[in-house]
């Protein structure tokens, strides 16, 4: 305000300063043509003013600011601080426009499907992702969602919605909805493809179940022949004594295997992060080999040693040594458990390429029937054929998950009553 004030000043006593030379250098005689003058000075003054500011409108109209070059030192003062301001504000405009993309980008890369609602239900905006959630896309906005949704869970909540959301079952799909109003006139509706944690809550549960009931199994028969033989009630010989306690000592040595399997699966869970190191899996072989002849009880053992004379140079697989022992032990138990007392069990060493090493561990055994063989690493999985011989169902599971941290996996081929081959690829270090 005061350097308007002082620019009014500035330019009045400018004038009168004009007036008075003027007023000096006239003859007395031409006094009275002062007026006239000063009327011609303030209207040049006026036009010239007048015609800065038409072309100021049109500059700002046109929103082209650099088409207005004003002469005058005031008027290049007001063009100075416009084209300030416009830059200024140009600038802020970018940056919100910037904003406004990254986190359009930022909802549009979410897992989570997202939309944008109005009170009445009408869809005002959505992120791609529900496509692939509930099948919305952007051809739908506009409609009223309970229009598209029509599941009688989503129509229920709709009617009373909580915070919490609910979890709907389409399918084989588990999506959790949740509404949140974000104003009177704007609600959200976020929905989260929860199938996978789903899946594993469901997995816990069964194999808690499973735990439970193979747990509970030999412990029955523990309590049921043990409170015989406490009962004084009961006379029994001492043939049936010494079989009720084979039970009883059969039903612990399956318990104490199951606790083992768990112990294992639980120790194979923390131990993602051990790191691998270089095993000479030929030295490994040769080594379970020959603890294993041990305990055949009348079984043939044979090792088809393919390699040896190939080169003298060592076999070395990237990999944990205890865990790979554990693999080998379990298939040659199962193929020792699985076969007749004497069968013959072939543990085949083979160099399939110059870094690829087969090892298979075949049997002539009881064979498993094909729809079955797909089933087998799952976690207590035993066919039903075999349930008269001692088991869990957790050795291939176990073997199963080891193989997984080793980059490789089962080969399982078997016929009923001709045997089965369970053989693996491992790759070879330089
Ligand atoms: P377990 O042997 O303790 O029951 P596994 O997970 O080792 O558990 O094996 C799962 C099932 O696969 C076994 O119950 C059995 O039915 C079948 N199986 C595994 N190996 C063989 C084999 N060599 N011959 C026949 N059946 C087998």
């Amino acid at each position: 305000m005061k350097d308007y004030f002082l620019y009014i000043a500035k330019y009045l006593l400018l004038t009168l300063l004009n007036l008075f030379i003027i007023y000096l250098i006239l003859p007395k005689d031409f006094v009275y043509l002062l007026w006239p003058i000063t009327s011609i000075l303030l209207f040049l003054a006026l036009s010239i003013h007048s015609a800065n500011i038409f072309k100021l409108k049109h500059a700002l109209q046109f929103r082209q600011l650099h088409y207005f070059e004003p002469k005058i030192s005031i008027w290049q003062d007001v063009m100075y601080f416009l084209t300030k301001w416009q830059k200024r504000y140009r600038k802020r405009y970018e940056d919100l426009q910037n904003q406004h993309q990254d986190f359009i980008k930022a909802i549009q890369a979410s897992p989570n499907g997202v939309i944008l609602l109005d009170n009445q239900g009408y869809i005002k905006w959505l992120n791609s992702r529900m496509k692939y959630l509930l099948n919305i896309s952007t051809q739908d906005k506009g409609q009223r969602l309970q229009h598209l949704v029509r599941h009688p869970d989503f129509l229920n909540y709709w009617n009373n919605p909580t915070e919490s959301g609910i979890d709907l079952k389409i399918l084989t799909q588990v999506l959790h909805i949740k509404i949140l109003t974000i104003d009177e006139n704007n609600l959200l509706f976020l929905v989260q493809d929860i199938t996978q944690r789903h899946k594993i809550n469901q997995l816990h549960k069964d194999f808690m179940a499973n735990v439970s009931h193979e747990l509970l199994t030999p412990l029955t028969s523990i309590l049921g022949f043990s409170e015989t033989l406490i009962n004084k009630n009961i006379n029994l010989n001492s043939q049936l004594k010494e079989q009720y306690l084979e039970y009883i000592h059969k039903s612990a040595l399956h318990m104490q295997d199951l606790v083992k399997d768990l112990l294992l699966i639980t120790e194979l869970e923390n131990s993602k992060t051990i790191e691998k190191k270089l095993i000479d899996i030929y030295k490994l072989i040769k080594s379970i080999f020959k603890e294993f002849e041990l305990s055949l009880s009348g079984r043939k053992l044979i090792l088809n040693d393919n390699i040896s004379h190939l080169s003298d140079k060592s076999y070395n697989i990237l990999g944990i040594e205890k865990e790979l022992k554990c693999v080998f032990n379990n298939l040659l138990d199962n193929a020792s458990k699985y076969t007749n007392a004497n069968g013959i069990i072939q543990l085949n060493l083979d160099l399939i390429s110059a870094d690829e090493l087969k090892i298979s561990v075949i049997d002539n055994g009881i064979g498993i029937a094909p729809e079955h063989i797909s089933s087998l690493t799952h976690r207590f999985y035993r066919v039903p054929e075999s349930q008269h011989i001692h088991g869990n169902g957790l050795g291939l599971y176990i073997a199963d998950q080891i193989l997984k941290k080793h980059e490789t996996k089962f080969d399982v081929s078997s016929q009923i009553s001709q045997g089965s081959c369970f053989s693996m690829v491992f790759k070879l270090e330089n």
